[in-house]
């Protein structure tokens, strides 16, 4: 251990005293006596001084990763393991009568980010801090985050989601900066939160805010004044831009945010003495998605404006520096932004926006490539690749989509800015913090180094026919699904048999992952055993999803979903055999104790739509069975376990892609050709399903499906089907499901954030 760390290595010695100390001080009693709330508080002061007293992590380049998005889900647990001090923390609470579990339940968790994209930005920053790499998070500190998910009268309904207490991990800095709307202006304020590295020293995540925010301001639900822009910056992630004010928000928020960003890196480099002119040897900028797009523009204009650059060097070493990661090839998810509305927010960007135009057109005729198109909109993504060093995907598949179709025009431009990074979960949360169980009977079996060295999990192949060890994965399995039942039933109020096969898909409620062709299987699957054809074992389907609120489909499907959940668990001739569990607001925390309870991971999407996917990873490094059709990392997922260990069904996304190419995709021929699927879409408005539900969702979801079905639900349910009721009957194969979990976890290996951040250095930010 280092040197740098003394001074926390003496804390973590007299870490008992030190609890007590922090314990008389702020409640005037001894730790014993401290109701759990306190306690929680108590372990929050005590872990912050420990991070404080921690090396930070330093080098003479560092890597600023920027993103709208940080899903950090709670903090204590995740910090008290990277420190390496869980376990002595435990006992030291387990001899004051006290259980860290229930102590954990205490902690609000942040509401900083929506789903997949923002959890990858927090797994990467743990990643950063293990690697020992200097490198930091920008983001926003979103009072109200993401809304909390209520359901009422089977709808999703919204509230805010007031996260934020007294105590927090947040540390307020001195630091602000003014941030100028053309002649508006605002003054932002700096929140920190430590990163701690597994075993090694201390980074940031930057949070900015703006000093002015109004929280009275959001009356009923999340709605709010759009307009007040001073007030209302910082309250929610992703405001509704289903309007003009909602989309000016937007910008307004995305500005704020790499206008911080740049005088925040600025600032550092000036510190350091460092020459502008070789801002590239000293930062690289990794913009997450297009939204922070503009931290391009900026810097080329305060470096212009204020610098004295001229503006060939300006775009020279911008260019140099920044780097950016595509998430998606949902053409609504690229941002585009109206030329006028930047003239309205940033005016003073708008001829640096202008200039890069320019300078394209001058070398490129394309019009598929400009930045600025006919219409006057901005392809914010465009910026992004032309003026970038680096463009990656997310998966094997999803790069290999943007080079040879979404992006291929840019690709022969730039055929050396193209690389492929497979996402990652950091394995500190996704299996030692959530499945102590499964993480220490792995350590007993293959030793520790596995905490550090993702891929020596493979050394549990060697146990594959080792009964013993099989038996011990099942009983851990069912122990994490019978916690859950009894959370379930604290949480929802539902009834679950732990020895019913759970089938999980969490994830965020997009029509291109499919929780309808789910839907459609479940009710396909009532509508049996109404007929008298029972499965070999009960059956619970378990969902978890939020939905944009100005996404109405999404929002149905979700109405459905809850719909499906009242019928079936109060019909007294089918709950017996099947239930569905639809759990509200779920989040980091939830997802914590679904992932180790799950039996089969649905990851269902039309192929070629989902990026890469990280759920998918996370519940097969917990012993979970993939269904799934060959799409994002599912495919790298098949590979590594062979097809004796995964299901795959449904068209490939070549298939897909010739579809949306020849426009050739018909959901009613689907739906008149097949009696089973017209039987399972025609339940949807069914007299049994009216009668919980309501017409005008309903009706819109069965028309959407016969209608339009863009992502093709009806295309690939029969074969989703088969194979549905195919892992099912492999279920019972004991012998061979067990097999099957341990070398779903012997392979996770690579799938953990480390590797994944180890290649985005060796090839993209090259820090030493
Ligand atoms: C991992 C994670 C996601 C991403 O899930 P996908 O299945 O990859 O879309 C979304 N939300 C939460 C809370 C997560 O932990």
């Amino acid at each position: 251990m280092s040197q740098n760390n003394m001074q926390r290595d003496i804390l973590i010695t007299n870490l008992e005293q030190e609890l007590e100390r922090i314990a008389k001080e702020k409640f005037g009693k001894d730790l014993k006596d401290c109701t759990n709330e306190e306690a929680y508080v108590v372990l929050l002061e005590a872990t912050s001084l420990i991070m404080n007293a921690s090396e930070n992590l330093a080098g003479e380049k560092k890597i600023y990763y920027i993103s709208m998005e940080f899903l950090i889900g709670k903090l204590l647990s995740n910090n008290l393991i990277n420190l390496r001090i869980y376990d002595k923390v435990n006992e030291i609470l387990k001899k004051n009568g006290k259980n860290l579990a229930e102590i954990e339940e205490c902690e609000p968790e942040p509401s900083l980010g929506n789903g997949g994209l923002g959890r990858l930005a927090a797994c990467f920053l743990d990643s950063i801090a293990t690697l020992g790499l200097a490198g930091e998070g920008i983001g926003l500190n979103y009072h109200f985050g993401l809304f909390r998910q209520v359901f009422k009268d089977n709808l999703q309904t919204a509230e805010k989601d007031a996260w934020i207490q007294n105590e927090s991990w947040l540390e307020k800095t001195d630091t602000s900066f003014e941030v100028c709307f053309g002649k508006k202006k605002v003054v932002s304020r700096l929140y920190n939160m430590n990163v701690v590295g597994y075993d090694t020293g201390v980074n940031k995540l930057r949070l900015f805010d703006v000093e002015t925010v109004d929280e009275s301001l959001v009356k009923k639900g999340i709605t709010f004044d759009k307009e007040a822009i001073e007030k209302n910056l910082t309250l929610f992630l992703y405001p509704d831009d289903s309007d003009e004010a909602g989309n000016l928000l937007r910008i307004y928020q995305e500005y704020f945010l790499v206008s911080n960003a740049a005088q925040l890196i600025l600032r550092e480099q000036k510190e350091r003495q460092y020459d502008l002119h070789e801002l590239y040897k000293h930062a690289v900028i990794q913009i997450n998605d297009t939204h922070p797009t503009m931290i391009i523009p900026e810097l080329i204009r305060i470096l212009v404006e204020d610098k004295a650059f001229s503006m060939d060097d300006a775009i020279d070493v911008v260019s140099k520096t920044c780097a950016y990661t595509n998430h998606t090839i949902l053409a609504e998810a690229l941002e585009t932004w109206p030329l006028k509305y930047l003239e309205k927010v940033v005016p003073q960007l708008v001829p640096y926006i202008k200039e890069l135009d320019k300078r394209i057109r001058a070398k490129v005729k394309d019009p598929k490539v400009q930045i600025i198109d006919k219409d006057k909109k901005v392809h914010m993504a465009f910026i992004d690749i032309h003026y970038g060093f680096s463009v990656n995907g997310v998966a094997a598949i999803h790069t290999e989509i943007l080079k040879n179709s979404e992006l291929n025009d840019f690709y022969k431009l730039y055929p050396e800015k193209f690389n492929n990074k497979t996402n990652g979960i950091t394995f500190r949360r996704w299996l030692l913090s959530c499945n102590h169980p499964l993480a220490d009977f792995i350590s007993e079996k293959i030793g520790d180094a596995y905490k550090k060295d993702a891929s020596k999990l493979e050394d549990l192949l060697k146990f594959k026919d080792d009964q013993e060890v099989l038996d011990k994965l099942a009983e851990i399995k069912h122990q994490k699904k019978v916690e859950l039942v009894d959370y379930l039933k604290k949480k929802e109020n539902v009834e679950v048999d732990p020895e019913s096969i759970f089938d999980i898909q969490v994830k965020r409620l997009h029509e291109y992952k499919r929780q309808q062709m789910n839907a459609l299987y479940i009710i396909h699957k009532y509508l049996e055993i109404k007929n008298g054809k029972k499965p070999v074992r009960p059956l619970t389907f378990i969902f978890g999803a939020k939905a944009a609120p100005a996404y109405v489909i999404a929002r149905d499907i979700i109405h459905l979903l809850l719909c499906l959940q009242e019928i079936i668990n109060n019909d007294p001739d089918v709950s017996p055999y099947m239930k569905v569990i639809m759990v509200e607001n779920y989040n980091v925390s939830y997802a914590e104790r679904l992932i180790p309870a799950c039996d089969v991971s649905e990851q269902i999407s039309l192929a070629s739509k989902e990026a890469s996917g990280t759920g998918n990873m996370k519940f097969m490094l917990n012993g979970a069975v993939t269904l799934g059709t060959d799409d994002g990392a599912n495919v790298e997922i098949h590979n590594l376990v062979g097809d004796d260990n995964i299901f795959i069904f449904g068209i490939s996304a070549d298939e897909v892609i010739e579809h949306y190419k020849k426009a050739d995709y018909v959901s009613k021929d689907y739906y008149k050709k097949s009696k089973v699927i017209k039987e399972a879409v025609d339940f949807i408005t069914s007299k049994q399903c009216l009668a919980v539900g309501h017409k005008e969702n309903l009706k819109r979801l069965h028309d959407e499906l016969l209608n339009k079905d863009w992502f093709m639900t009806l295309i690939d349910l029969e074969d989703y089907i088969r194979e549905k009721d195919l892992v099912f009957a492999e279920y019972e194969n004991r012998e061979r499901w067990k097999k099957m979990m341990l070398t779903n976890i012997a392979k996770a290996g690579f799938f953990s954030s480390d590797r994944t951040i180890e290649e985005y250095n060796r090839d993209i930010w090259k820090l030493s």
